[in-house]
């Protein structure tokens, strides 16, 4: 037996050293090691052996298969590091591909700019479907039955009904504000909220419309709000997202869902309000309507408007980051067009 023990060891000393890669080493060891492996099928013969000689024969087999697994276990380590060598003809000096990496667009760094400087004042990120109804996108926005922004020459009216709502006409969101309603009538207030999305309008594009743009809605529902403070807002989320003092100024402007309404407009980043093909030549550029929410538009959602007051404000997006980089032409951020985006990584 000893002899067998022997050659065994030795014609596995062999197959290990001969053995090229990992699933041939994987077969020698299945062949001397494995359940019904050479060196296993010996151990099975040892009763048969002689009574004194068996203790030392069983020794043996042991240190065997120790040695031969041993030499496997070193023999695949020794495998692995030759694989991760590096071939002779491989020249580390030529010049590599350069992986093409991707980038946020800027109307999404934008977006997350402002997301941060809400979230870091308390806000909360709510999201709405970009289809809603009629219901949400003007009834309970206090917009007269026969409020032009519900003509199909504005709106994309959608085949179908609010399921759950009779007769509710399904569109795509002229605007985020019907968001605010969903938001108000599912919270208890106070409120700070902050509900960014697409929009969609059914428009001639030109240089500062297009039929489906980014918009970004805050409101604020608490007891005591006042315009004040409104506008201080602005102005520090502003200068969170421009890195610098931005002056702005207050209009008073008309909206269905706001009484009173306001329009902001903010210094015109392009020519610094000297005046310029962007802003018109006025040097400033409105970027944000907005007022207090009409105590109709809090009835509707459920909030009590002699107990609650609030603000909205518009943000848009688009005219934002064309403030902030200087581009003259809204459709650009649209256009898909890698050469202008990639500007922006
Ligand atoms: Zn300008």
């Amino acid at each position: 037996m000893k002899d067998r023990i022997y050659s065994i060891l030795e014609e596995a000393q062999k197959k290990i050293a001969e053995a090229s890669n990992e699933s041939v080493l994987q077969n020698v060891k299945t062949a001397f090691v494995g359940k019904q492996g050479s060196l296993s099928l010996l151990m099975k013969e040892l009763p048969n052996v002689d009574v004194e000689a068996r203790p030392e024969m069983g020794k043996l087999l042991n240190q065997v298969k120790n040695q031969v697994t041993a030499l496997i276990d070193e023999k695949r380590t020794n495998l692995k590091l030759k694989a991760s060598e590096v071939s002779d003809d491989f020249d580390v000096s030529v010049p590599g591909i350069m992986p093409a990496s991707g980038g946020l667009h800027p109307i999404t760094q934008m977006c997350y700019d402002l997301n941060d400087a809400f979230r870091s004042m308390g806000f909360e990120v709510y999201q709405e479907d970009d289809i809603t109804s009629e219901m949400y996108a003007f009834d309970k926005l206090n917009f007269p039955q026969n409020h032009p922004a519900r003509e199909s020459m504005d709106t994309y009216w959608i085949e179908g009904h609010d399921s759950g709502n009779t007769n509710e006409k399904l569109c795509l969101r002229p605007h985020l504000t019907g968001g605010s309603v969903r938001y108000m009538q599912t919270h208890k207030p106070p409120y700070r909220v902050i509900y960014p999305g697409r929009v969609y309008r059914n428009e001639t594009t030109d240089a500062h419309h297009e039929r489906a743009f980014f918009q970004y809605e805050v409101l604020i529902v608490d007891k005591d709000i006042t315009f004040t403070a409104g506008k201080v807002l602005i102005q520090t989320i502003l200068s969170k997202v421009f890195g610098k003092h931005v002056p702005v100024r207050m209009r008073s402007g008309f909206f269905p869902f706001v009484e009173p309404g306001f329009e902001i407009d903010m210094e015109c980043q392009v020519c610094g309000g000297k005046g310029c093909s962007v802003c018109k030549h006025v040097g400033w550029i409105e970027v944000m309507p907005g007022g207090t929410p009409h105590p109709n538009v809090l009835k509707a959602a459920g909030v009590d408007p002699e107990e609650y007051t609030g603000f909205y404000v518009n943000i848009g997006l688009d005219r934002l980051v064309m403030m902030r980089y200087g581009v003259d032409d809204v459709r650009l951020f649209h256009s898909a067009d890698l050469r202008f985006l990639k500007q922006f990584k």
